[in-house]
């Protein structure tokens, strides 16, 4: 069974409604999805006070999506320091969150966040940083947490035992190899990526939706995934097919 993971950022009060159409539309195809929610203060209503997002995120959650962390604030909140930050900054565009920050400040976040979500019932296992952007302390202060897993762009990482495993994103961007493919019409050439038999995630952005064209390539590019067997499922399942026998409780 090859397995697909598609992922839903910056699901946030900010973003209800976006979300909520593109949730409806990848449920139209059957998939649950893992929804990436902000808990903390993100371009608009507090998290606790938005009632009707609220409940919508927890029937989601009853229909077997899956809410993971996705950082605080989502963005960065210290100034850009040094080469690595200058690089955090060009590749996050001001999301880049856990990129350069210490244990403390990561630790911190993370605990801030859990504290937000759990208050509104959500136990989520897995934490994806903004932009997949996370510096070393960020990694130790997830490790040192019960969460059980995160991604970088190319690797999933079992916060218990450190082990990855390779499982590539694509994210329908400007930039993206398989997106481009898939947007300009060459389903041949999709396809053949696709039967590779690996992992595949597909990573979706509430500002994707009204953009007609990587809306299409998205639904396309996952209808494509679909028709070659791939079987999807939320990061949390993914990590417990991936990692459940080996990792000890
Ligand atoms: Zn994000």
């Amino acid at each position: 069974m090859t397995r697909l993971v598609v992922s839903l950022h910056d699901v946030a009060p900010a973003t209800a409604e976006t979300s909520r159409r593109w949730l409806e539309l990848l449920e139209s195809r059957g998939i649950r999805c893992s929804l990436l929610v902000v808990p903390g203060p993100w371009q608009g209503p507090d998290f606790a006070a938005s009632g009707s997002f609220l409940s919508w995120l927890r029937r989601s959650a009853a229909n077997g999506h899956e809410v993971v962390l996705h950082g605080w604030a989502h963005r960065r909140e210290e100034p850009v320091r040094g080469l690595r930050g200058r690089a955090g900054s060009l590749l996050g565009r001001g999301c880049e969150e856990f990129w350069n920050i210490s244990y403390t400040t990561a630790a911190d976040k993370i605990a801030r966040g859990r504290e937000v979500l759990n208050g509104e019932g959500f136990d989520p296992v897995g934490f994806v940083a903004p932009g997949w952007l996370m510096s070393a302390g960020t990694m130790h202060a997830l490790r040192a947490t019960t969460l059980r897993y995160t991604l970088t762009h190319t690797r999933m990482i079992d916060l218990a035992s450190g082990h990855a495993i390779r499982a590539v994103t694509t994210s329908q961007r400007p930039n993206d190899r398989l997106g481009r493919v898939v947007a300009t019409g060459t389903i041949g050439l999709a396809s053949a990526i696709l039967t590779g038999s690996r992992p595949l995630r597909i990573a979706v952005h509430p500002d994707d939706l009204g953009e007609t064209r990587l809306r299409n390539a998205n639904m396309r590019l996952i209808d494509i995934a679909l028709g070659h067997g791939y079987s999807a499922m939320p990061y949390r399942d993914f990590h417990h097919l991936q990692f459940g026998e080996k990792v000890a409780s």
